[in-house]
């Protein structure tokens, strides 16, 4: 990484701030940080602006290394990252871990340090369209880590975690190396004292129930109820249980619903759509059929008397749609749609009831033989209409694409050829 050349910019106002010479030892620091923030915490009534600049230029002078970035370059270079991102902090947390605890005695500060939100986890659930239909509930056993029971989250017996010494609690080591007047390599890497927590446990206050970690895995068995009507992508919360963390607000864990496709039923919001094929016999003369439906139960669906069900036709009935989230009285509409199979021949016996049955139009009545030889033959051939289209729809598309090439430097030509006429 590379700072670039920084201008320079206000370097005595920390010093100000804490009351302090431009000299002062890290002593003179100390005092004069601990005397002004006990008298300006938020906890006694102190101003919480004042109280986060003491703690901002308190973090700052203290380190050698971001000091020296300060007097340099001043409190723009510190803001834009130089020095391990400082002025940053949690004024809470410098104040906690300068004075190791509450200086005000009793049980540490109550109004609570600003807490980090822990990552909500994300599981898909697969469901079917029953399950979404009829609702169902899942028991589901998931690991996560818990704080340490013993320890409290603590990592230690004693319950003491010091500031590592090697990055001053911030859990990076930054190293800063100047590579030419105004060049500034700056390098970050995580702390390996405290392997980036910016803590250490000394080895024999180690807790032995999370070796220090102050977190165990747990098992839980997790109840997921998934209600009648629910959407295909719809959440399910658990909140606040998923991986908790020291001072950390833990987050959700949520299921989304991820339905999987049904054989039979397709599902458009409240409502169902089925596919249904007739013979020629049923559409003409009438059938009568059952649809087991997403729950089991047998649906009788038939024509109305002397009734012709037409190729593509839709039908509905009310009521067996999907059932309404969180209304499940109610529920949307199940529409059929009719395909009809026609025969691919008939006999001639066929032909002749049909016709017999069936009279032809007088339009379209047979033709006269003169008519006929006034006629030029023609072969009806089979075509897949769908496949035709979307071939010569790609021929269409390259031949375009050709003419495009071509027209920009043929069009040209022919600008030139007209203004030469
Ligand atoms: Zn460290
Ligand atoms: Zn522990």
């Amino acid at each position: 990484m590379f700072g670039r050349a920084p201008r320079k910019s206000d370097n005595t106002r920390y010093y100000e701030i804490l009351g302090v010479s431009k000299n002062a030892s890290q002593e003179d620091l100390k005092k004069a940080y601990r005397k002004a923030a006990i008298k300006n915490h938020p906890d006694k009534g102190g101003d919480p602006e004042k109280f986060k600049e003491l703690a901002q230029s308190y973090e700052v002078l203290s380190d050698p290394e971001k000091r020296e970035i300060y007097d340099q370059y001043g409190e723009d270079a510190i803001k834009e990252g130089m020095g391990g991102g400082g002025g940053q902090g949690d004024p809470f947390d410098i104040f906690q871990s300068f004075f190791g605890g509450s200086p005000f005695g009793g049980g540490g500060s109550s109004r609570g340090r600003r807490q980090r939100r822990g990552d909500d986890v994300i599981h898909p659930l697969k469901v079917s369209l029953e399950d979404l239909y009829s609702g169902m509930s899942k028991r589901l056993s998931l690991s996560r880590n818990v704080l340490c029971p013993k320890c409290k989250g603590k990592g230690s017996k004693s319950g003491a975690s010091g500031r590592c010494a090697g990055c001053q609690g911030s859990g990076v080591k930054v190293t800063v190396r100047q590579l030419g007047p105004g060049m500034i390599q700056q390098m970050q890497q995580p702390c390996s004292e405290c392997r980036g927590t910016g803590e250490t446990i000394s080895e024999k206050d180690r807790c032995p129930n999370c070796k220090g970690d102050k977190v165990v895995q747990e098992k839980k068995v997790l109840e997921v109820h998934v209600e009648k009507g629910m959407q295909h992508g719809q959440k399910i919360t658990f909140a606040g249980e998923a991986d908790e963390a020291p001072d950390t607000v833990t987050g959700d864990i949520v299921f989304v619903l991820q339905q999987k496709e049904h054989p039979k039923f397709r599902r458009k919001g409240d409502d169902l759509f089925v596919e249904h094929t007739l013979s020629l016999a049923e559409a003409l003369c009438g059938f009568q059929q059952v649809l087991t439906h997403l729950d089991g139960r047998q649906l009788l669906i038939k024509s109305n008397p002397g009734e012709v069900i037409k190729p593509g036709q839709f039908k509905a009935i009310n009521e067996e749609g999907m059932p309404l989230y969180q209304r499940p009285f109610m529920r949307g509409k199940l529409y059929i749609h009719f395909t009809v199979d026609f025969p691919d021949f008939l006999t001639s016996e066929q032909s002749k009831a049909f016709e017999a049955i069936m009279p032809y139009p007088k339009s379209s009545a047979l033709l006269t033989d003169m008519e006929l030889d006034e006629c030029e033959e023609t072969t009806l051939h089979n075509v897949n209409i769908e496949e035709e289209m979307r071939r010569k729809q790609q021929q269409q598309q390259a031949q375009e694409a050709y003419e495009e090439d071509d027209g920009g430097s043929g069009g040209g030509a022919q600008r030139v050829q007209c203004a030469q006429q």
